[in-house]
């Protein structure tokens, strides 16, 4: 065999193998196979609902408010540091805001109708595509941790009311009688969404105050020191909310969605998100036209929902540590924490929140 010849066929199989990588390298959808892992500095975002105004809260429930939001921040940055999955982060940092009564989440949920408790929530491991859901579940202590076991150890996506609650007891997820959700705060707000829609207009403008029927749904997004994404949302739902309303919390891609370049989790008029699969929607726009996440992010709370009719907020975080917050209420609790480890948190739309140097 000649040089030439050999050096022909050298060429043709280097051609081959080539091609046979890049055809292997390339999945049919890239969001659902782990992307390979690189080294980020770890971070979390989290949001205790929009709906919040000057007024709502006085300052001994302000500051509770605030407190909790710093603990759930320095709860699930603790996992990252030890170099747990985002998703590890996710759920530490929402059990802390379900057990805090300031959200309407968990404990402190807001009431149905018939006055009941009725939550719902969701995560989803960005790298994997793996998620779960759980909605109308009333006896689980911490529904996002649930949500968690749907995904883990079914081969489920999304359990409801009873059958959910006979999957926990075999997770052992703690359950709890539904009169550990109640507080006396929800209770008049949903006395006084019932006073109004005794009034002649139930269906009039927009309330306002205490009296929104969305207040304090919790959610997280964060970012491990492998590059994966994660994110969470848990909520009571809307106050006054009629028999097996489901919101969007627990709807993959309307309020929860994370992939191996965006996580995102909302807050707001549920209707609209699952209307315009609002967090599945900015990840779109992320991964498909390559979209900054805050114009993604903001375009699509800011501009899409209030154009429908809703209104709300999110937070949305990108796979170099990018965050944004938007939301068109007069408030949302929110906060994010990264490399020095001091949780950042604010409230309402005028005040100041540095936000993290993306990688
Ligand atoms: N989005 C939630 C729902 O519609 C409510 C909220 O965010 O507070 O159920």
């Amino acid at each position: 065999m000649t040089t030439c010849v050999r050096m022909q066929r050298y060429g043709l199989t280097v051609l081959l193998m080539t091609a046979l990588a890049t055809t292997q390298a390339v999945p049919p959808d890239e969001t659902r196979t782990s992307p390979a892992p690189s080294a980020r500095t770890p971070i979390l975002a989290i949001h205790g609902g929009a709906g919040v105004a000057r007024g709502d809260l006085d300052a001994a429930g302000l500051a509770e408010a605030r407190a909790a939001l710093e603990t759930a921040l320095r709860a699930g940055h603790a996992k990252l540091q030890a170099g747990a999955l985002a998703l590890e982060a996710v759920k530490a940092a929402i059990t802390v805001l379900e057990d805090a009564p300031s959200f309407n989440a968990g404990r402190g949920a807001v009431f149905t109708h018939d006055g009941r408790n009725e939550l719902d929530a969701a995560v989803m491991d960005g790298a994997s595509g793996r998620a779960g859901a759980v909605a109308g579940v009333t006896r689980v202590r911490n529904p996002i941790l649930l949500a968690d076991a749907v995904m883990t150890s079914s081969p489920h996506v999304m359990m409801v009311g009873e059958g959910a609650e006979a999957f926990a007891k075999t997770q052992d997820i703690a359950l709890v009688d539904p009169a550990y959700f109640r507080t006396e705060r929800r209770w008049q707000q949903l006395q006084r969404a019932l006073e109004a829609e005794r009034g002649a207009q139930p269906q009039a403008a927009a309330p306002s105050g205490d009296a929104r029927p969305y207040f304090g749904t919790v959610g997280a997004v964060a970012l491990d020191a492998g590059g994966r994404l994660a994110a969470g949302t848990s909520t009571g739902g809307m106050t006054n909310k009629r028999y097996g309303r489901v919101g969007d919390a627990p709807i993959i891609g309307a309020g929860t969605w994370a992939d191996a370049r965006c996580a995102v989790s909302g807050t707001g008029w549920g209707e609209y998100y699952i209307r315009a699969a609002a967090a599945h929607e900015i990840c779109a726009r992320v991964r498909l036209r390559g979209d900054d996440i805050r114009v993604a992010a903001s375009d699509v709370i800011d501009r899409e929902i209030p154009e429908a009719g809703g209104d709300g907020g999110a937070i949305a975080l990108d796979a170099d540590g990018r965050v944004a917050f938007p939301f068109n209420t007069p408030g949302m609790y929110r906060g994010w924490i990264g490399a020095d480890g001091v949780p950042h948190v604010a409230v309402f739309r005028e005040d100041d929140i540095a936000l993290p140097d993306a990688r």
